[in-house]
């Protein structure tokens, strides 16, 4: 069994709704990504797959769905006015906590074809999440 990783820098705003701490406030971070992708036997380069193109597709996604975007819950009452304002957001079903972004980024890369082992998210430098599939 072969993986690679890749690390995919990104910056989001979000808060959480129906939740009794700071994080119930809007706030920002600085997030890497790391989407790991596996397979049984190599290509016939010799790789699991192209890191360029693991950048290309997955990387290109974030950058225009995540990055520098406030993530919230569709029914966010902030959504209406940063929308009226022009902002960019991304529109989650469900809390936008990190365990949903990794989970955003898995469903896009398994979408997209690649044999997504896992996608952690570093929401700073000392948490993360990872989503691994059902
Ligand atoms: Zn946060």
């Amino acid at each position: 069994m072969y993986s690679v990783t890749k690390r995919i820098e990104f910056c989001y705003g979000h808060r959480l709704l129906d939740y009794d701490g700071i994080c119930k406030h809007p706030h920002g971070h600085n997030a890497v990504a790391e989407v790991e992708i596996r397979t049984d036997a190599l290509d016939t380069r010799n790789m699991v797959c192209d890191f360029s193109d693991i950048k290309r597709v997955v990387k290109g996604w974030i950058d225009r769905e995540l990055d520098h975007k406030m993530i919230l819950r569709r029914d966010d009452p902030l959504v209406p006015p940063l929308q009226a304002l022009g902002e960019p957001v991304f529109l989650t079903d469900s809390n936008p906590t990190v365990e949903l972004v990794a989970r955003l980024i898995y469903t896009l890369a398994t979408e997209q074809g690649f044999n997504v082992v896992r996608v952690t998210v570093w929401e700073t430098p000392s948490s993360f999440a990872t989503y691994s599939g059902e």
